[in-house]
Formats: structure tokens, sequence, C-alpha cells
């Protein structure tokens, strides 16, 4: 079952075509890496999907229902979360807290005044952060957190909302290899227990090639490649553009 389909998207920036007639789709349950050298078009795809771009033509849909003209929070409401290359939380809230904050904010709750965080869905939370593994820091703040906790933290905030998809930019920047994998493997099991699907940009090929289950390879602007990690390893556009052989 299709989750995501994405057809025939166009951006220019001036006459630079940025994405250009790229298609694709994503099922319930997939862990799907969008990849390509610097300048291929990955951030201004991404940023399609997400609605903080628009596409000069083309159709983005969920479900069948069209996420065009859409801003982030109402793609939020409808079920499509989000993390960022460098981690948002709120450093000044503890760290169940800043679950909470993301509780109410998929509740339709107004954010402020930010006391009103105190006990909102503290069970929940706290359930939240069992699964990403920081419930034993619930009470620390947000800003004493190791980054690879941050990381987890966002992860946790972006399950806040249920979502059924989960867009991830360069989920893994700023980590050393093993925290790498370990938050892989994390997503991949909440992934598989949720049925979200995720889409998510990546530089590090490692991570790409171990844990996601296809691969979107883009230079300039169009999609050269797409298929699981082992074929699109084995396809020799894909080779010509990572090693000029
Ligand atoms: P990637 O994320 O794969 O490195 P980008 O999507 O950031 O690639 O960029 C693709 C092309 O679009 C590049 O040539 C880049 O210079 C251009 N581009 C991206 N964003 C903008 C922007 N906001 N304004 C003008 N040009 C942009
Ligand atoms: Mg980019």
């Amino acid at each position: 079952m299709t989750l995501l389909s994405v057809q025939h998207l166009h951006k220019a920036f001036g006459g630079n075509q940025a994405v250009n007639d790229v298609s694709f789709s994503l099922q319930a349950g997939e862990l799907l890496a969008l990849i390509g050298p610097n300048g291929a078009g990955k951030s201004t795809t991404f940023n399609l999907v997400n609605g903080q771009l628009a596409p000069d033509s083309g159709s983005i849909t969920l479900d069948g229902v069209s996420l065009l003209g859409r801003k982030p929070h109402d793609l939020w409401r409808m079920g499509v979360s989000r993390t960022f290359q460098i981690a948002q939380t709120f450093g000044s809230l503890t760290v169940i807290e800043n679950v909470q904050m993301a509780l109410l904010s998929s509740d339709g709750q107004s954010l402020s005044p930010w006391r009103r965080a105190a006990n909102y869905r503290r069970a929940d939370a706290l359930h939240l952060l069992e699964q990403v593994q920081l419930d034993t820091q619930a009470q620390r703040a947000g800003r004493a957190l190791a980054y690879g906790d941050v990381k987890r933290l966002e992860l946790a905030m972006a399950l806040a909302n249920e979502p059924r998809l989960l867009l991830m930019d360069e989920p893994t920047a700023g980590m050393a290899p093993d925290e790498r994998h370990a938050l892989m493997n994390l997503t991949r099991s909440l992934v598989t227990q949720r049925g979200v699907a995720v889409l998510f940009t990546e530089h590090s090929m490692d991570v790409v090639f171990e844990h996601a289950d296809r691969v979107l390879v883009m230079a300039r602007g169009a999609l050269i490649a797409q298929g699981t990690p082992a074929q699109v390893q084995a396809d020799p556009h894909v080779q010509t553009v990572y090693f000029g052989s």
C-alpha cells in the first residue's frame, strides 16, 4: 500500500533546475533513503515533501490526499512528523517536558503558557521516553543531554504525534559511528512496531546501506537510480556519480 506518492516533481531556482521530474513512492513500514552528491537536489526534494518549499509542478499525496499548499504545522496535524539535521528541542525545559510539549501540540493545544506542560499526559510522555531509552533522564534539562541523546529526544517528540510519515533530515549528522547505528536500529524498531514510513536524507553511506530498505539516488536534480541498497550499489550510473569510474 502506497502511503506517500511523489509524481513528476519540478523545482527551479532561477535558471537552476534543482529538482527535475522526480517521482517515487513510499510504503508504510518502509525506510527510504535519499542520497546523492552535494547539490544533487536532496534537500530541495525533502523540503518540497515537508511543505517548506512549493514545487513548480508535480504532485505529492499522502494516502491519496494532496499535501501541496500545506504548511509544516498542517502536515504535522495530518500525521507527518520531521526531525532536523541539527536537532531542535527546548534546552530550557526538562526532557519529559519537551515530550509533553510535543503531545500538547499534537493534541492541538496551545503551546503557551509553557507552564501548562507540567502535568500534561505525563505517563504517555514517560512511555515515549522509555521507547527511545531516555526515561532515566526524564528530569534533566534538555540542554544537559549528550548530542546523541538530543537526537533520541527529538525522535520521541516526532513520535508523540503518532505519525504515519516521519521525515528525517540527515538523522545521524554529527554522531559517532556506533551512535549512528544505535539511532537507526532504534528508528527501525519503532517503524516496525508502529508501521510508520520514513524518508531520510543521509550522508553516511554505511548508514544507508545497512539500514535503508530502499534507496533513491539523485544527481543534478534528477533521480538516477532507485532500488535496494545492493541494487543501487551495483548500478554503474551510481558508481560513476560517486566514484567517477
Ligand atoms: P543537496 O541537498 O543534494 O546538496 P540542494 O537541494 O540543497 O542539494 O541543492 C540543489 C541545487 O539547488 C543546488 O544547485 C543549489 O545551489 C540550489 N539551491 C538549493 N536551494 C536554493 C535556494 N534556496 N535558492 C537558490 N538555489 C538553491
Ligand atoms: Mg542538502
